[in-house]
């Protein structure tokens, strides 16, 4: 499961974050994900949970901010939203358009302490 893997990762940096803030404890933490970027939002907030353990990331709640896949149509001259990720065609002129413009993101984007 790479979700563990990128919830030690966050917790990793989050930790690193905290230190030199001063700050004690964290109590939440924002991330951004992208349709495209493989994590399923589920898996990574059981991980997230798992991989915060005893760190000051313990109670820290996984405020995720799931991205929809964007991308540029050159016939509309526009950023479109796909409806449905796998499915790279304008909604609608319907002109395949591979130009990812959002979807890929895996970002860690803020932290709050209490
Ligand atoms: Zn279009």
């Amino acid at each position: 499961m790479h979700e563990l893997s990128i919830a030690y990762n966050i917790v990793n940096i989050a930790t690193k974050a905290a230190q030199e803030a001063g700050a004690e404890q964290i109590s939440a933490v924002h991330v951004r994900i992208g349709a495209l970027s493989g994590v399923v939002a589920d898996a990574l907030r059981f991980s997230f949970a798992i991989a915060a353990e005893g760190t000051p990331l313990a109670n820290a709640e996984l405020i995720i901010e799931e991205v929809p896949v964007v991308v540029f149509c050159p016939e509309c001259r526009a950023e479109v939203t796909l409806p449905n990720p796998r499915l790279f065609r304008c909604p609608s002129c319907h002109r395949p358009c591979g130009q990812i413009v959002h979807g890929r993101e895996l970002e860690l984007v803020a932290l709050e302490t209490p």
